[in-house]
């Protein structure tokens, strides 16, 4: 096997010029000539930015890798020989800085080093790799993006869904959690309707700042009262907007409010409950018109199948120094709607980028998951994987996953 990419380097650079979501014009390019360099037929613009590269070599399993590549609106501050100074513009029209603060450049260099060497290797493998290379994960639309694009229609559909987030857990530490591994979230903006007047005629009007500040309270009950203490949900009401004047009772309300389940039936329940308690306060202020309800930033959770997990495990093993169970996150990806839409299981891990050196020493569980607590997380300006031994153990461990899911060479 001779794989020739410098892939430090190929990292280095594209840490150095993050882009932002559904602006990864640079890096799809560079994954596209790669891609084409290994001999995958690749398509680019799949759900605007996104690249997909097909390897179809004999019969055997459709096995799908996906790698993020968007960054994020972040300064960086890491110091580093190679952050980044790039600028973009954020939806809102607004120059910010960008920084590959989740560590995207670490899943896209990753998967093409693993491309590389799937291609190399292609004489012990038989299947079809679908190497998938998503936009946008940050806003959660770059999933939904590719999948409206026909990504299913137009490329195989897989037996399964694999992929890897950098975390700070030590490098050379694989994390692995089976069952519900990250939540899914649900942001709702919800109006309420009443009637504007004068502040000094309330007899006149239905106030909405009144109905509104009554569902908030009454929205707490949710998670204290209907949800069993042993299930997992928040809802959080990240914003409340009505009125301009402190004589004016306004017409209208607006909450934006999010929330995180990992179980389908709860999070039935939960929304259930929002959208009844929301009704139910409306009418009880005699609103004039029924409230109304937009979903946005919807996505399932990230279930690792338990089975699939068992079978990826090995490999995972194999790959790296120690895999380790980090439990459920409350974060949410959306790599799950891929496996969702597949009808296919997810086998998503945590690949650790921190300076195994801030290890040196400990000894137990305790002692490693507090060191972690005090690195710099994702999204954090100072986020800062170290270049090896997590580029190694990620390539190693997509290659050796994707061969746990692919056949064997087909005997001639
Ligand atoms: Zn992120
Ligand atoms: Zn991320």
């Amino acid at each position: 096997m001779t794989t020739t990419t410098d892939w430090a380097a190929l990292y280095r650079d594209l840490h150095l010029h993050p882009e932002l979501s559904f602006g990864e014009v640079r890096t799809s390019g560079i994954v596209a000539e790669h891609l084409a360099g290994f001999g995958f037929e690749v398509t680019t613009g799949i759900g605007r930015t996104g690249v997909v590269g097909l390897l179809r070599n004999g019969d055997g399993p459709v096995v799908l890798l996906r790698a993020d590549m968007d960054a994020l609106p972040v300064g960086e501050r890491t110091g580093l020989p190679y952050a980044s100074t790039e600028r973009g513009v954020d939806p809102d029209g607004k120059d910010v800085a960008v920084m590959h603060a989740c560590g995207h450049d670490v899943h896209v260099t990753c998967l093409l080093a693993a491309c590389e060497r799937l291609a190399a290797e292609s004489g012990t493998w038989s299947g079809t790799l679908l190497a998938v290379f998503q936009p946008a994960e940050e806003v959660g639309a770059g999933a939904r993006a590719m999948l409206d694009d026909g990504l299913y229609e137009r490329f195989p559909k897989p037996a399964v869904v694999l992929g890897q987030h950098v975390s700070p857990i030590p490098g050379g530490v694989i994390g692995l959690h089976s069952g519900p591994a990250y939540a899914a979230t649900d942001s709702l903006r919800i109006t309420l309707h009443g009637r504007g007047g004068h502040g000094s005629m309330p007899e006149t009007t239905v106030d909405p700042v009144v109905m509104a500040a009554a569902t908030v309270l009454r929205l707490q009950s949710v998670v204290a009262r209907e949800v069993a203490p042993a299930d997992f949900a928040v809802v959080t009401v990240g914003r409340l907007d009505a009125g301009s004047k402190a004589n004016v009772i306004p017409d209208d309300a607006e909450i934006l409010l999010n929330v995180r389940t990992y179980d389908a039936g709860v999070r039935t329940r939960v929304l259930a409950a929002i959208e009844r308690i929301v009704r139910g306060e409306a009418a009880a202020a005699g609103a004039p018109a029924e409230p109304e309800f937009e979903p946005f930033e919807t996505l399932p959770p990230v279930v690792n199948d338990p089975d699939a997990v068992e079978r990826t495990r090995a490999a995972l093993v194999a790959s790296c120094a120690m895999v380790i169970d980090p439990g459920a996150v409350a974060g949410s990806e959306d790599v799950g709607l891929l496996a969702a839409e597949a009808g296919a299981p997810c086998v998503y891990w945590m690949l650790g980028g921190a300076d195994p050196a801030r290890f040196a020493g400990l000894t137990t569980a305790d002692e490693v998951i507090a060191a972690v607590k005090t690195l710099p997380s994702n999204h954090s300006p100072l986020f800062a994987p170290v270049i090896e031994p997590t580029l190694t153990v990620g390539t190693t461990a997509l290659v050796n996953a994707a061969r746990a899911w692919l056949g064997p060479n087909q005997p001639d």
